[in-house]
């Protein structure tokens, strides 16, 4: 029988009640059970898994070698520090930290405990992504929308980085390429902090993304558009939809064809516009992120989004927020 992770969870609020859920049904992973600094919640949670509702942090470290950190963003240093000490691997949810300086303190803990650090940006699981796989994504120009209507969650933190976080990960992990310059304006519509925020970022390679993102939105988006040399794709993260075209250089014309002549493409050489839409596979997106956080604990995977990349989002991420702060009347 190949091992099993001994593992825990921490915080079982709206998020973290999913994590338990999801890991009491994964082959590697053993859930011994959970804290809650919400006593009530912890008892109702464990109730509800058939699990042990451990009555502080220190003694569910006793019993576990890894844990999923699913409490405020506020406290995940605090919480993160305590595991790491214990030489206990961590999954955090996103954002890692609310400072990047927490970041890098964390990251350096881990280092220093030989410990994985794994962060939930959960939109690189997307099976919508994930069916794109076999293409070389470097776009030029991204143009991103996330909509969500207005609850009092994750108001503990601007839209940025609640929302627009997500989408900077996404970004991070398809333009390999320094942030030369970052625009950005806001508004508060419903909490003291920003509510609804707009973001170009152009990078050293030249590419740029614009990015809007709004927690007061009637209904929700999740919708990327991405642009580079003749390839146009779509991702609707929510529908769980892709959809591809490309420009493709043909010498007569192609019946499967969406457009053909007179498309001339930058080398002067005739193009055709092709369509796909690539089959997606229904998966769950949280229980796979949780899946490669076990087989990154067994050894068997590296974590797809690891403590660097993280801090990476979250430096963005904060940036953006202080240009927003400069602007905001
Ligand atoms: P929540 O408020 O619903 O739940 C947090 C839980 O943590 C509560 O039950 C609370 O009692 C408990 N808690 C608070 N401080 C604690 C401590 N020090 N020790 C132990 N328990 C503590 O919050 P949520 O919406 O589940 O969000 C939790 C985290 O997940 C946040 O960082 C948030 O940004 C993140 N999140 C990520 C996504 C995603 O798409 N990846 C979605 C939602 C939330």
């Amino acid at each position: 029988m190949s091992k099993q992770v001994n593992i825990g969870v921490i915080g079982v609020g709206h998020l973290g009640v999913h994590h338990a859920s999801h890991l009491t049904k994964i082959k590697n992973a053993n859930f011994v059970g959970l804290f809650d600094s919400n006593t009530q919640r912890a008892e109702e949670i464990s109730k509800k898994l058939n699990t042990k509702s451990f009555d502080s942090i220190d003694s569910l470290l006793d019993n576990v070698e890894a844990l999923s950190i699913v409490t405020p963003t506020p406290t995940h240093r605090s919480v993160a520090e305590k595991c790491i000490k214990r030489g206990k691997h961590v999954f955090i949810e996103k954002p890692i930290t609310s400072s990047v300086d927490d970041a890098e303190y964390l990251i350096e803990l881990a280092k220093k405990h030989s410990i994985i650090i794994q962060v939930g940006h959960i939109e690189r699981f997307n099976p919508a992504l994930l069916a794109l796989s076999n293409l070389e994504i470097e776009p030029k120009y991204i143009e991103v929308h996330r909509m969500a209507p207005f609850t009092s969650r994750g108001t503990d933190v601007p839209v940025v980085l609640d929302l627009m976080i997500h989408d900077i990960d996404l970004i991070l992990s398809f333009i390999s390429s320094p942030v030369e310059e970052i625009y950005a304006n806001g508004v508060s519509i419903m909490t003291n902090s920003v509510d609804i925020a707009n973001a170009r970022i152009k990078f050293e390679n030249g590419s740029i993304a614009n990015i809007t993102s709004s927690r007061v939105a009637k209904d929700r988006v999740r919708k990327i558009k991405m642009f580079q040399q003749d390839l146009y794709v779509t991702i609707d993260f929510l529908a769980g939809i892709s959809e591809v075209y490309k420009a493709m250089g043909a010498t007569q014309n192609d019946p499967q064809a969406i457009m053909s002549a007179p498309l001339v493409g930058a080398d002067g050489k005739h193009r055709q516009i092709f369509y796909e839409k690539p089959t997606v596979k229904k998966t769950d997106a949280l229980k796979a992120e949780l899946k490669n956080y076990i087989n990154a604990v067994l050894g068997k995977e590296k974590p797809m989004v690891d403590g660097f990349a993280g801090k990476q989002a979250l430096d963005v991420a904060i940036k953006i927020h202080d240009k927003i702060l400069e602007d905001l009347r």
